[in-house]
C-alpha cells in the first residue's frame, strides 16, 4: 500500500495514530495476513529495542515475551501435527464440572476467538435463552488527563463484577467510543485488571469476556489478550482498513469482507497456534487465560492490578508512564495542527529507518565494523564502538550498565593477552544453506586460526572438509550441532567435533523449527543434509525425541558415547526459569550450556516469533549462572552466552554475569561484509554471504582476516576494560557483579528499570562455592560398559590389521547407546566410507537399553535376538541392524502384534538397513534421509519429516502417517487402502498404488530379505501371495520428491532450450524495451508489460547503470540550457528502479548516505512499479525540494548504496529528479496553505535552500514565516551560484511562487544589520532564524593579489547571473570572453567557474588544484560506504576537453605569484609543483618539487577555494558565540544560539556545505522552533521525516505527566 492511498483512506481517520496503528503494521503485517492467509516473515532477527527502553511510546503488548518449552516439555509442530491442535472454544459461564446438568452445555461455542463485526453484534443483540451481554466502554474524557486511566481501569472491572453478579452471560469491553473526545485505556490492561478482579470476586466463572478493540490487530497482540483472559476478541479497526483498502483498490474486490475475514482469521488461526505450540499447548482452552509470558520492563503496580502471577523482573514502567504515553499518542492523533501528521507514522519497528526506532545494526555500525575489520585499524574499530555503544545504550539491558571502575587499575601489559582471550569466542551456528559454503568455511578457517570455534549449525558439513589438507585453512568446523532436523548427523560428523551441541531452542525463534525453502537446496546443500537437490526441508522444534530432561539426558549420553572426546554442549534460549532447566541440564551431564539471547538473527521467520518471543540474555545468563552456583554446578559446566554480542563491553557485561565463552553471529558476518540487507530468504544476498546462487557467491569477498581482525581488536578492547577494572585474568571477571553499576544519565522511562536481580552476586547466594566453569569433570562411565570389550576385539579389524570378527553375546537393558562408541571408532579413521561390508558381525542375545546402535557405522551388522528400547538405531550411519524376537516363542505368539522396540527408532537415519521383525512404537523413520527399513507395524507419526530412504511396513500404522515428508518413499501394506489414507497425512505426499515395475521388483527383494533374516511370517504370508498381494501396497511419494526427480529429468532438456534462446538473442541486436515515463504512464497495457518483464529482485545483476546524464558536451556547450539529457535520463528509469535492491537497512539513508533521510528504497519501488504519485508522496514527506536535490545534490546517497560493493551503484538522484518534474508536469503538486494559523511569526534571514525549507516548514505548522533577503531574488546560492546550466532559474522560481501561495512572506532587497536591525526583528517577531550563508570567500594572499583581473568565483558567476536574469548589469570587467582564464580551486565551484567561462567563448581555460590527483577508485583509507574520493570528470572538464583536447585541471600544483602586464592587469601566474608526503606523526605536508616552476598565461583569474564562514557584521551585531570555525555556534545537534529566540541553520552554522544539508538543516531548524513556539510539542518531522515524539518524563508543558497518587 502506497503513501497516497493511505493518505486518501486516513486522513481524516486519526483513530489509527491514536491506537498506535503504523505504515509497517498495514503493509508488513495486515496486508500479507488478508492476502497470503499466512503472517509475514523476516530475518536476521530482532535489533530493535526492548518496549521498556523505547521512546517510540510501544504499545503495552511489546512488554510481554512469549514464553516457550525448553527441556522440561516438547514444543510442538503446529502445521506438521495440527491434528493435536484446536482452537475451538466453549465460551460464557460455566457449571460446576462435578455436577453433570444441562448449565454445562448452557454456552457459546466458538469455532475460533476472533469476531467479526456482525458476530459480535449478534452476540450483544442476543436474547436467546435469556442470554445478556453487557457492553462496557473503556475510554475516557480526555480532560481527565492521565489519571483518567486508573479510574477507568477501576471502572470497568467494578461494573463486570456488578454485571456478573447482575446475571449477565458476557461482557463485552469495547473502546468504540475512543476519538477525540475520549482516550481509550489498551483493552489488554482493563481486560486484566477486569478478568483479575473477577477471579478474586469468585464472579469469572460466571461469564465470557469478549473484547471489542480498535487497537490490538498483530497475532502476539491476539495472543496476550487471550493469555490474560480473553474469550474473544473483534478487532475491528483491521476489518475497517482492510474495505478501505479494497475501496481504493488494493485489495481487488474478490476480497469481500467475508473473505476478509475468514482469511484474516485462517491467519490468525494459525499464528495463535504457532505460539500455543511453541509452549506445548494444544488447546485454546488450555492456553486462555494461562499467562505464558513474561513481562519486561513493567512495574510491579501494574502487574499486581492487572497481570497478578506473571514474572516481570525488572519492575519498570508505571501506570503513569504507560497513561502519559497514551494521551501523547492521543495528542498526536488529535491535534489540531495538521504539519506532516495527515500520513501514518512509521516509525520503523521492524527495519530501520532514519530518525526513526533504534536498530543495533544501524548503517553506521555496519560501515565502522566493516571498515575496521577490513584495515584492521584501532582508529576504525573505536568509530565502531561510538557509534555501537550508542545502539547497545538505546536498544539493550546491558546499555543501561556501566563499568565500576577500579581505585587500582592495572597496567595493561599485566592483563592477559588478546591471543587467549579470542579462544572463548565462538561463531554462532549458521547453517551452510542458510549461508553459502564460501562464507561457512571462510568462519571455520577464522575461529580455527585464533584458537576459537566455528559452529556447523544444524545444516551439517561435508565429510571433505574433516580431511586436514592445509594447516593455515582448517575447514573443519569445531563444534557440530545436532538439531532436531538431524541434517547429515552421521558417526562421521559427530567423530570430527570437539563440542557437540544440542540446539534445544534458536534465539531468533524459540520453540519454533525452520524450513529451507526447496529453491536453496543446491546439490552441494543436499548432499550435506543428506537430501535430494529442489526438495524442501523442514526443520522441526525438538520434539520428537526430547520429551523431558530424561531424554536429553539420554541425548546427551548418546553423543558423549559417538564423541567420547568432544565436549557436550545444550543450547538454550533466556526465558524466566531458564536456570532451573540449566541446573537440569547440568545433572544430565551437559560439559556446555549456551545461553541465546531472543535477539540472535535467523533466516526466515514469522515476526511475531522473532519479535516476541525469548528474553533478554542478562536475564537468562545472570539466572543461569545464580541458579547454577546455588545448586554448586556452575562448576560443572562451561556456560556461553550469544545474542547480538558486537563489542568488548557486551563481553565484559557477559562475563561478569557469569559467562565463560561468547559466541558470535551477526558481527562476524558483517565483518565478512553482510550489509544487513535482510533479505536472506530471497537467495539474493548481493555480497554473496546468505546465498545459494553460484553468481551471487562469487561476489563474496570476506576473508577470514577481517573475522580475525575483528576479534584480535574486540579482545584488546576487552583487556583495556579489565587493566580499568585492575583484573589481570579474564577468569576473575566472570561472575563479578560489583564490577557493574547503573548509568547515571539514564532517561526518565529507563530509570524505572530495577536491575537487582541481575546484579546479584551468584556467590553470596551460597559462599565459596565453585564457579570456575569446566573445573569438575562430568562422569558419564562409559569405561565400564561392555561396549569397551567388544570394541578391544573390534580394534584390530577397524586398524586393518584383520578382515572380518564375529562376536557373540548377551545385552541388558542398562546397556545404552550400544555400538555409538564402535561406530566413533571407525568413523575417526575411515570417514564415511566406513568398513566393508558385513567386517564386524555382532549377534546379541537379550533386551537392549535405550538408543541400541546409534549411529551404526558402515561395515558393522548386528542382529538382536531379543527386544529393544527407544531410539534403536538413531542417527543410523550405514550399519545394517536386525532384530527379531527371541527363537522359540509359543507359537500364540505373533511377532506382528506385539512392540519389539521403543519409539523414534531410526530417527535421523542417514543411511544403512535396519529389518525389524514386530512393531515400532511412535515416529518411526521420522526425519530418515537415507536408511532402508523394513518392519511389522508402526505406531503414530511415522516418517515424519523424512526426506529420503525407503520404508516398508507390513502391518498396521498409526496417526499422522508421513506428516511433513518431502523425500524418500515409504511402501505400505494394508488389507484395506482406505484405513491407511484415513491415518494419513496428505499435505505433502501423494498414496499411489505400486503399479511400477521398478518398485515391484525392489519390494519383492526387501520381503525376501526381510523375510530370511527375521523369519518374518507376515513377509512369508504376502509373498506366497505375490503378485496377488501387490494390490495390497500403497505406494508414500511425497510430491516434491517426485518433482524433483522429474526436475532433474527435465533438466537435460531445459539446458538445451535455453542455449537455443541464447543464440536466438545475440543473433536479435534489439534494444531492450526501454520505455519514456510519459508513454509507461499512458499507456498502461505497455506499463504492465514492461513491469512483467523487469525483474526486480535481481535487477541489480540483470541491468547495468545508465551511464548517460547530460546531453553531448558539444551540444550542450553552446547554450546556457540545462546540461542535463532529461529525455534519456527518464528513458529506462524503471529499469534503474529495478536495481534497487530495498535492503532492510538501506546505507543510501545513513549518516553517510542521504542527510536528509529520504526514503529511497520506497520511492525506487514505487517508480519500478509505475506508481510516480505516490513516489511523490513519498519523496515529499523528508525533502522540501527535490528538483534542486535532484539536479545539483552531488548524491552522497549513491557513494553508500550497497550496490556499489559490487557494481555501479543505484541512480538514485536522477530518479528523485524525475519524480518531482513528473509531479509538476501533472499537476500533483500545489499549494497547501495550512489549515489554521497560529499567530506566531518567524523572521528567516537569508532566502537559500536553509532559509527557504525553514520557511516552508514552519509555514505548515501554522506560522507566518516571513524570510528576509538582502538580494534582489529569492535562492541563495541557488540563484546566484550555482549556474542556470545546473540548474534554470525557471525552476527556483517556480518553487519561490509555490511557496509565496502556500503562505510564505518573501522580502527582498532587505539586508538584516543594515536595512533592518536586529533588535527591531527581535522585537517584530517571536523567533529569528539565521540562514545566510556561508559568503566570506577564501583568499590567495599571494604577490600580485591586488592586480586587476583576479576576482572571487561568487563575483564572477553572481554577475553573470543577474546579467542572465536581464539585471541591468555591465559584466565586460568579469567576462572571460576571449581571455586566458585561470580557475584556482578543483571543487565544483570551480567546475562551474570552468562552464561558464567556457560558455562567455575564453581563449583558454586551466584549472589549479593543489592536492594531488584523486586515484581512479576507492583507497584502502576510503572503504564504503563513504563518500568516495575518486577522480569525477565533471561537465566543465569534460567540455573543455571537448573544446580545447585537454582536461583543464592541473594537480598538485601551487600558485606563487600573480604576473602583471604593463597596465595593472594580470597576465599570468607563478606556479610550482608540489608533492604530498606525511611527516614523523603521520600528518600531510606539503613540499615544493625544485625545478618545476612554471608561469601559466592568464588575463582573468577566478579564485575558486571555497568559503571560510559567514559573514560576522551580523553575527557581531547580535553577539552571537560564534565556533572556533567562525561559524554560529549552536550546542551540537540543536539549532539555538547563544541569544534566546534567535537559531540558526545551513552554511552559516556548519559552514560551507551542500543544498542537501541546508534542506536538512532547514528543517530541522523548523522543528526545533515550532517547539519553542508550541510549548515542546512539534508536529514537524524530524530526521528521515519522521515525526518524533518528544522523550516521556520531560516534563513539558504541554506535556500530560501530572502527580498523582496510584490507589493502592
Ligand atoms: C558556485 C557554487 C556552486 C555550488 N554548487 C553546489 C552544487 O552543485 N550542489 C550542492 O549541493 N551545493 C552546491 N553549492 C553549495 C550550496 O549552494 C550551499 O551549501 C547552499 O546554498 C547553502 O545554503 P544556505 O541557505 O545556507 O546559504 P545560501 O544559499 O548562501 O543563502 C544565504 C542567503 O542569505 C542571504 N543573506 C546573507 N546575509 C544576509 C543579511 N544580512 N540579510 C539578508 N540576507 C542575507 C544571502 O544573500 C543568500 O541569499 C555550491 C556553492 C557555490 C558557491
Ligand atoms: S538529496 Fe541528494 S543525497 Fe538525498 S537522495 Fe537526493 S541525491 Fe541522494
Ligand atoms: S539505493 Fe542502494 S542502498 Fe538504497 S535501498 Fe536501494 S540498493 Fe539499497
Amino acid at each position: 500500500m502506497t503513501h497516497a492511498e493511505m493518505r486518501r483512506m486516513f486522513g481524516g481517520d486519526r483513530r489509527l495514530a491514536m491506537f498506535g496503528f503504523t505504515v509497517e503494521t498495514i503493509t508488513l503485517l495486515l496486508l500479507p495476513m488478508v492476502t497470503t492467509k499466512k503472517e509475514a516473515l523476516g530475518s536476521m532477527g530482532n535489533d530493535a529495542p526492548l518496549a521498556c527502553l523505547s521512546q517510540y511510546m510501544p504499545l503495552i503488548y511489546s512488554y510481554f515475551k512469549q514464553l516457550f518449552a525448553q527441556v522440561t516439555n516438547p514444543p510442538i509442530d503446529p502445521f506438521r501435527e495440527k491434528i493435536v491442535m484446536s482452537l475451538a472454544c466453549p465460551i460464557g459461564p460455566e457449571a460446576n464440572i462435578l455436577e453433570s446438568s444441562e448449565l454445562q452445555c448452557n454456552r457459546l461455542y466458538l469455532e475460533q476467538p476472533i469476531l467479526s463485526v456482525n458476530d459480535l453484534q449478534v452476540i450483544v443483540d442476543c436474547k436467546y435463552k435469556n442470554w445478556r451481554t453487557c457492553v462496557i466502554d473503556v475510554t475516557y474524557p480526555v480532560e481527565k488527563g492521565a489519571r483518567g486511566m486508573l479510574s477507568t481501569i477501576d471502572r470497568v472491572a467494578g461494573a463486570a463484577c456488578q454485571a456478573a453478579k447482575d446475571g449477565y452471560q458476557l461482557i463485552v469491553l469495547s473502546d468504540r467510543k475512543a476519538g477525540p473526545e475520549r482516550v481509550p485505556v489498551s483493552p489488554l490492561l482493563v481486560l486484566g485488571a477486569t478478568h483479575h478482579h473477577l477471579i478474586e470476586e469468585r464472579q469469572r466463572m460466571k461469564v465470557g469476556l469478549i473484547v471489542e478493540t480498535g487497537e490490538a490487530r498483530e497475532v502476539h497482540q491476539m495472543c496476550v489478550l487471550l493469555g490474560f483472559g480473553a474469550d474473544a476478541i473483534c478487532p475491528y479497526m483491521v476489518f475497517e482498513i482492510m474495505a478501505a483498502l479494497r475501496e481504493e483498490k488494493v485489495l481487488d474486490e474478490t476480497f469481500t469482507d467475508k473473505v476478509i475475514f475468514t482469511n484474516y482469521v485462517a491467519a490468525m488461526s494459525r499464528g495463535i497456534a504457532k505460539v500455543m505450540a511453541k509452549m506445548g499447548i494444544s488447546t485454546l482452552q488450555s492456553y486462555k487465560g494461562a499467562q505464558i509470558f513474561e513481562a519486561v520492563g513493567l512495574n510491579h503496580e501494574v502487574i499486581d492490578k492487572c497481570f497478578k502471577g506473571t514474572a516481570s523482573r525488572l519492575d519498570g514502567v508505571t501506570f503513569k508512564m504507560l497513561a502519559d504515553e497514551a494521551l501523547c499518542r492521543h495528542r498526536l492523533s488529535y491535534n489540531l495542527r495538521e504539519c506532516d501528521t495527515y500520513v501514518l507514522p512509521n516509525p520503523g519497528y521492524y527495519h530501520w529507518r532514519k530518525g526513526g526506532e533504534k536498530h543495533i545494526n544501524d548503517p553506521d555500525n555496519i560501515a565502522s565494523l566493516q571498515a575496521a575489520a577490513r584495515t584492521n585499524s584501532k582508529n576504525a574499530y573505536e568509530r565502531f564502538v561510538a557509534s555501537s555503544m550508542t545502539t547497545i545504550r538505546e536498544c539493550t539491558l546491558r546499555g543501561q550498565l556501566t563499568m565500576v571502575e577500579s581505585q587500582t587499575p592495572v597496567d595493561i601489559s599485566e592483563v592477559e593477552p588478546a591471543s587467549e582471550i579470542v579462544k572463548r569466542f565462538c561463531t554462532g551456528a549458521m547453517s551452510f544453506g542458510s549461508i553459502s559454503y564460501e562464507t561457512h568455511t571462510t568462519l571455520a578457517i577464522a575461529m580455527n586460526r585464533v584458537g576459537g570455534k566455528s559452529n556447523t549449525g544444524e545444516g551439517g558439513e561435508n565429510s571433505e572438509r574433516f580431511v586436514i589438507e592445509d594447516p593455515k585453512n582448517i575447514k573443519r568446523s569445531a563444534i557440530k550441532q545436532v538439531a532436531s532436523g538431524r541434517f547429515g548427523v552421521t558417526a562421521t560428523y559427530l567423530a570430527n567435533a570437539d563440542e557437540i551441541q544440542i540446539k534445544m531452542a534458536q534465539g531468533a525463534k524459540p520453540g519454533e523449527g525452520g524450513e529451507l525453502p526447496g529453491h536453496k537446496v543446491s546439490e552441494d546443500i543436499a548432499k550435506t543434509r543428506h537430501s535430494v537437490p529442489g526438495v524442501g526441508l523442514i526443520s522441526p522444534p525438538p520434539h520428537h525425541d526430547i520429551y523431558s530432561i530424561e531424554d536429553l539426558a539420554e541425548l546427551i549420553y548418546d553423543l558423549k558415547s559417538a564423541n567420547p572426546a568432544a565436549r557436550i554442549s545444550v543450547k538454550l534460549v533466556s526465558e524466566v526459569g531458564v536456570g532451573v532447566v540449566a541446573s537440569g541440564v547440568a545433572k544430565g551431564k551437559a560439559e556446555h550450556i549456551t545461553i541465546s539471547g531472543h535477539d540472535g538473527g535467523t533466516g526466515a521467520s514469522s515476526w511475531t516469533g522473532i519479535k516476541f518471543a525469548g528474553l533478554p540474555w542478562e536475564l537468562g545468563l545472570s539466572e543461569t549462572h545464580q541458579t547454577l552456583t546455588l545448586n554448586n554446578l556452575r562448576s560443572r559446566v562451561v556456560l556461553q552466552v550469544d545474542g547480538q554480542i558486537r563489542t568488548g563491553f557486551d563481553v565484559l557485561v557477559g562475563a561478569i554475569l557469569g559467562a565463560d565463552e561468547f559466541g558470535f553471529s551477526t558481527a562476524p558476518l558483517i565483518a565478512l561484509g553482510c550489509i544487513m540487507m535482510r533479505k536472506c530468504h530471497l537467495n539474493t544476498c548481493p555480497v554473496g554471504i546468505a546465498t545459494q546462487d553460484p553468481e551471487l557467491r562469487k561476489k563474496f569477498e570476506g576473508q577470514p582476516e577481517h573475522v580475525i581482525n575483528y576479534l584480535f581488536l574486540l579482545a584488546e578492547e576487552v583487556r583495556g576494560y579489565m587493566a580499568k577494572l585492575g583484573v589481570r585474568k579474564f577468569n576473575d571477571l566472570i561472575g563479578q557483579t560489583q564490577y557493574l553499576k547503573l548509568r547515571d544519565d539514564l532517561p526518565p522511562k529507563t530509570k524505572l528499570l530495577n536491575f537487582a536481580r541481575i546484579l546479584l552476586h551468584a556467590q553470596d547466594l551460597r559462599p565459596n562455592t565453585n564457579i570456575l566453569g569446566g573445573s569438575v569433570a562430568q562422569d558419564f562411565e562409559l569405561s565400564t560398559r561392555m561396549e569397551e570389550g567388544i570394541i578391544a576385539q573390534c580394534m584390530d579389524v577397524i586398524d586393518g590389521k584383520t578382515d572380518r570378527v564375529h562376536i557373540q553375546a548377551d545385552i541388558m537393558n542398562n546397556c545404552r547407546t550400544f555400538g555409538a562408541t564402535l561406530s566413533y571408532h571407525i568413523a575417526k579413521k575411515h570417514l564415511d566410507a566406513g568398513l566393508p561390508d558385513n567386517s564386524i558381525q555382532l549377534d546379541l542375545k537379550g533386551s537392549a537399553g535405550q538408543s541400541f546402535a546409534a549411529f551404526l557405522s558402515k561395515g558393522v551388522h548386528i542382529t538382536l535376538e531379543g527386544d529393544a528400547n527407544d531410539y534403536v538405531g538413531k542417527g543410523l550411519s550405514g550399519g545394517e541392524l536386525t532384530i527379531y524376537p527371541p527363537k522359540g516363542m509359543p507359537e500364540e505368539f505373533h511377532s506382528e502384534d506385539n512392540i519389539i522396540v521403543g519409539n523414534v527408532c531410526l530417527y535421523g537415519a542417514t543411511s544403512g538397513r535396519a529389518m525389524i521383525r514386530g512393531q515400532a512404537a511412535e515416529r518411526f523413520c521420522v526425519r530418515n534421509s537415507g536408511a532402508t527399513a523394513v518392519i511389522e507395524g508402526v505406531g503414530d507419526h511415522c516418517c515424519e519429516y523424512m526426506t529420503g530412504g525407503r520404508v516398508l511396513i507390513l502391518g498396521p500404522t498409526g496417526r499422522n502417517f508421513a506428516a511433513g515428508m518431502s523425500g524418500g518413499i515409504a511402501y505400505v501394506y494394508s488389507e484395506v487402502a482406505e484405513d491407511f489414507q484415513k491415518k494419513c497425512n496428505m499435505e505433502m505426499v501423494d498414496l499411489l498404488p505400486m503399479e511400477k515395475e521398478e518398485d515391484i521388483m525392489f519390494v519383492e527383494a526387501l520381503l525376501r530379505e526381510f523375510s530370511e533374516k527375521t523369519g518374518s511370517l507376515v513377509a512369508l504370508r504376502i509373498l506366497d501371495n505375490w503378485p496377488e498381494s501387490v494390490k495390497k501396497f500403497t505406494k508414500v511419494f511425497p510430491y516434491e520428491y517426485r518433482r524433483a526427480l522429474r526436475q532433474l529429468a527435465e533438466a537435460e532438456f531445459k539446458k538445451k532450450q535455453l542455449e537455443k534462446k541464447k543464440e536466438a538473442k545475440e543473433e536479435s541486436d534489439e534494444e531492450p524495451d526501454v520505455l519514456d515515463i510519459e508513454d509507461s504512464i499512458t499507456d498502461p497495457e505497455k506499463e504492465k508489460k514492461v513491469l512483467v518483464k523487469l525483474d526486480k529482485m535481481r535487477g541489480f545483476l540483470q541491468y547495468d547503470r545508465e551511464k548517460i546524464m547530460y546531453r553531448s558536451a558539444a551540444e550542450r556547450m553552446k547554450d546556457w540550457n540545462e546540461i542535463y539529457n532529461h529525455k534519456l535520463v527518464k528513458k529506462g528509469l524503471r529499469r534503474q528502479a529495478a536495481r534497487c535492491m530495498e535492503c532492510g537497512t538501506p546505507m543510501c539513508q545513513s549518516t553517510t548516505g542521504c542527510p536528509l533521510g529520504n526514503i529511497i528504497p520506497k520511492w525506487n519501488d514505487l517508480v519500478y512499479k509505475g506508481l510516480w504519485e505516490e513516489a511523490l508522496d513519498h519523496l515529499l514527506q523528508t525533502n522540501n525540494f527535490p528538483e534542486f536535490t535532484g539536479r545539483v545534490c552531488p548524491a552522497p546517497c549513491e557513494g553508500a548504496c550497497v550496490l556499489g560493493i559490487i557494481n555501479p551503484p543505484v541512480t538514485i538522484k536522477n530518479i528523485e529528479c524525475a519524480i518531482i518534474d513528473h509531479g509538476f508536469e501533472m499537476g500533483w503538486v500545489h499549494p497547501e496553505p495550512p489549515l489554521r494559523r497560529t499567530g506566531k511569526k518567524v523572521a528567516i534571514v537569508g532566502g537559500g535552500p536553509a532559509g527557504m525549507a525553514a520557511a516552508a516548514q514552519l509555514n505548515k505548522a501554522g506560522h507566518t514565516a516571513v524570510v528576509l533577503e538582502r538580494n534582489d531574488r529569492i535562492g541563495g546560492l541557488l540563484q546566484y551560484g550555482i549556474p542556470t546550466m545546473k540548474l534554470d532559474k525557471g525552476v527556483v522560481a517556480r518553487r519561490v511562487k509555490l511557496l509565496e501561495d502556500e503562505g510564505v512572506m518573501f522580502v527582498t532587497n532587505c539586508n538584516v544589520g543594515v536595512d533592518v536591525k536586529p533588535k527591531e526583528l527581535l522585537s517584530e517577531y517571536d523567533a529569528v532564524i539565521l540562514c545566510t550563508g556561508a559568503s566570506w570567500p577564501r583568499d590567495l594572499p599571494i604577490p600580485g593579489r591586488k592586480l586587476e583581473g583576479i576576482h572571487f568565483a561568487m563575483e564572477f558567476l553572481e554577475t553573470w547571473q543577474k546579467k542572465q536574469m536581464g539585471n541591468d548589469i555591465d559584466e565586460t570587467r568579469l567576462s572571460a570572453k576571449d581571455r586566458d582564464v585561470i580557475v584556482i580551486g578543483g571543487g565544483d565551484t570551480g567546475n562551474d567557474c570552468i562552464g561558464t567561462s567556457l560558455r562567455h567563448g575564453a581563449r583558454s581555460v586551466t584549472a589549479f588544484e593543489i592536492l594531488p590527483r584523486p586515484p581512479d577508485s576507492r583507497a584502502s583509507d576510503n572503504p564504503w560506504p563513504e563518500w568516495p574520493k575518486v577522480f569525477r570528470v565533471d561537465y566543465g572538464h569534460e567540455e573543455v576537453k571537448h573544446k580545447f583536447g585537454a582536461d583543464p585541471r592541473h594537480y598538485s600544483i601551487m600558485s606563487k605569484e600573480f604576473l602583471s602586464d604593463d597596465s595593472g592587469r594580470v597576465s599570468g601566474v607563478r606556479t610550482v609543483r608540489v608533492e604530498w608526503v606525511k611527516d614523523d606523526e603521520g600528518r600531510w605536508q606539503l613540499k615544493e618539487q625544485p625545478d618545476t616552476e612554471q608561469v601559466f598565461k592568464a588575463d582573468l583569474v577566478i579564485l575558486a577555494m571555497g568559503f571560510l564562514g559567514p559573514e560576522a557584521d551580523l553575527i557581531k551585531q547580535m553577539e552571537l558565540e560564534q565556533d572556533p570555525r567562525s561559524n554560529v555556534k549552536t550546542p551540537p545537534g540543536k539549532y539555538n544560539t547563544s541569544l534566546p529566540g534567535v537559531f540558526a541553520a545551513g552554511d552559516c552554522r556548519r559552514g560551507q556545505s551542500l543544498i542537501v544539508w541546508a534542506i536538512s538543516e532547514g528543517r530541522q531548524v523548523a522543528r526545533q522552533v515550532d517547539e519553542f513556539l508550541s510549548d515542546g510539542l512539534t508536529m514537524l518531522p524530524s530526521e528521515g521525516g519522521i515525526i518524533r515524539i518528544p522523550a516521556m518524563g520531560e516534563k513539558k508543558a504541554w506535556d500530560p505527566l501530572e502527580d498523582y497518587e496510584i490507589p493502592v
